[in-house]
């Protein structure tokens, strides 16, 4: 096996990263749960926690998309209600998003992350896992 050619493009790991694929190789299965990747791409063997507190990383990009989504529904729950605004579901909207979107896309955020992080930061060799015997 060895390692796979580099990605294509600067920005493809960032791309990639969005679709939910490994941001190096592109390849599929990389979830381990819905909060969780797996160690290493199950394809290209590229090792995705690069050093220790590498997910605060993540945090950032969870914090981020809560808070273009928690901005969209409540500027946007404003906009399209003016003057009767719904403040009371507005609210328990928001506190809803807030509460429950982390932990959905908590997973996601971290191959976009990955994906972020490896546009300035290319893959360098050692960071493969070994080929397993299986
Ligand atoms: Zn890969």
């Amino acid at each position: 096996m060895g390692t796979p050619a580099p990605p294509p493009t600067r920005i493809s790991p960032l791309v990639r990263g969005i679709k939910g694929a490994c941001p190096h190789c592109g390849g599929r299965g990389i979830f381990a749960s819905i909060a969780e990747l797996r160690d290493a791409c199950p394809t290209c063997r590229y090792s995705f926690v690069r050093e220790e507190g590498y997910w605060l990383g993540a945090m950032i990009v969870i914090f981020a998309i809560v808070l273009v989504l928690f901005g969209s529904w409540f500027v946007g729950g404003m906009l399209l209600t003016w003057p009767d605004v719904p403040w009371n579901t507005l609210m328990i909207g928001g506190i809803l998003l807030n509460g429950i979107v982390p932990f959905v896309l908590y997973g996601w955020s971290k191959s976009i992350w990955v994906g972020l992080d490896m546009t300035f930061n290319p893959a360098r060799f050692e960071e493969f896992a070994p080929d397993e015997q299986a």
